[in-house]
């Protein structure tokens, strides 16, 4: 076999596990090393029996998703239906709201546009929508940028995620017994083709031979000796809860005003919580120079409006912060297209 054939992957999660399958499937020789005990990476869940993953997490239909499920590696997963999304509000004005207000609508309606790279999203936005709007998409999205000032974004990336999130029929897929059961059917799938799984090994210099690193960026940045692997990322606060199940419990409160995100996880899929319980996942985006404790107040707070007396009937709790791991952001300006700079050929990035 040449050397080509054999190909070294250095992390276990999502996109190191994408890589092995790949390149195995294609003929190569392959081992993956994960520095963890265990597998998954950001894609880990907790153990049963408040099955929680590293903040609420949905799989959106597409290329990934294809991917998997031609593999037989997606299922089972499930698609919010009329009994979740009847119980889906929004917090506006500190109130929460069953539509989105007229202007979001509005919005909606001309998603076909085009935005621009170079623009913040909140000026263009308000330019063509209104201050109102640009504020509720900026809040709408705080799901997927974990961010507290998303106008600052660029235009295109934000409107791309607009697009992703209010497209119909839903797009968001969750993974029947949390992402870890995904990692554990791709890796169990990559053993199969005749992977070599190391875990417990981190990888302190890259071997001779192609390699792929599918590590976060900061280890990638490291192990590539490239300093320009650098973009932004989310910082928010988050908190997981287990609560006794209350007949009038909402699926999902998302957060005009701030940002915030809450979930009841379990209303779709009732394995990820003990019976008679709900398991509940929710985020919110830090503010610039906020504390953690500042933070979880507001998160907290939205937790009270949308999901009245959750004080007093919680049986599991975890919060913590996501600093510089929620993926990429793309301030205005930049299209996230990164050069591969001076990167010899045997070296691949893979992941975000
Ligand atoms: C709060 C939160 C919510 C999210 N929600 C969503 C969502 O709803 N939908 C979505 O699509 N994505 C979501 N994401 C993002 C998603 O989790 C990540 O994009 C994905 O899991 C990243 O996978 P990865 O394999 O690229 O990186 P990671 O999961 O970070 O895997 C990297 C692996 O490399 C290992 N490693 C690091 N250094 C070394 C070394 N030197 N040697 C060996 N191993 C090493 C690490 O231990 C780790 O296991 C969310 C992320 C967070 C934090």
């Amino acid at each position: 076999m040449s050397d080509n054939n054999t190909i070294t992957v250095v992390g276990g999660g999502l996109a190191g596990l994408t890589a092995a399958i790949a390149c195995a499937e294609g003929g190569a020789s392959v081992t993956l090393y994960e520095a963890h005990r265990t597998l998954g990476g950001r894609a880990r869940s907790s153990a049963e029996p408040y099955v929680a993953d590293d903040g609420p997490h949905a799989l959106y239909a597409g290329a990934s998703l294809r991917w998997l499920a031609e593999r037989g590696l997606a299922h089972p997963i499930v698609t919010p239906g009329v009994r979740e999304l009847r119980r889906v509000r929004f917090r506006h004005a500190d109130r929460v709201i069953g539509r989105p207000p007229l202007s979001l609508f509005r919005m909606i309606a001309r998603r076909g546009m085009t935005a621009p790279v170079d623009e913040a999203f909140g000026q263009w936005a308000t330019r063509h929508f209104g201050a109102e709007a640009a504020r509720a998409v900026g809040g709408l999205l705080g799901v997927v940028t974990f961010e507290a000032d998303p106008g600052r974004l660029s235009a295109a990336f934000v409107w791309e995620r607009f697009r992703r999130v209010t497209a119909l029929p839903p797009q968001a897929r969750y993974v029947i017994g949390g992402w870890g059961r995904l990692i554990g059917r791709m890796a169990e799938h990559a053993r199969a083709l005749g992977v070599r799984i190391e875990t417990g090994s981190r990888v302190d210099r890259l071997p001779d031979g192609p390699v792929i690193v599918a590590t976060s960026l900061d280890a990638a940045r490291v192990l590539l000796g490239d300093e320009t692997l650098r973009w932004e990322s989310g910082r928010a606060v988050l908190l997981d809860l287990g609560v006794r199940r209350e007949r009038a419990d909402l699926f999902l409160v998302s957060d005009l005003d701030e940002g915030g995100f809450l979930e009841r996880c379990s209303l779709s899929d009732p394995t990820l919580a003990p019976p008679g319980e709900s398991l509940v996942q929710s985020h919110m985006p830090m503010r610039a120079g906020e504390s953690k404790a500042q933070a979880l107040d507001r998160l907290e707070r939205l937790a009270d409006l949308g999901m009245p007396g959750w004080r007093e009937r919680v049986t599991w709790r975890r919060d913590g912060v996501a600093n510089r791991r929620t993926g990429a952001l793309a301030p205005a300006g930049d299209d996230l297209a990164r050069p591969a700079g001076h990167r010899p050929r045997r070296r691949r990035l893979a992941g975000r």
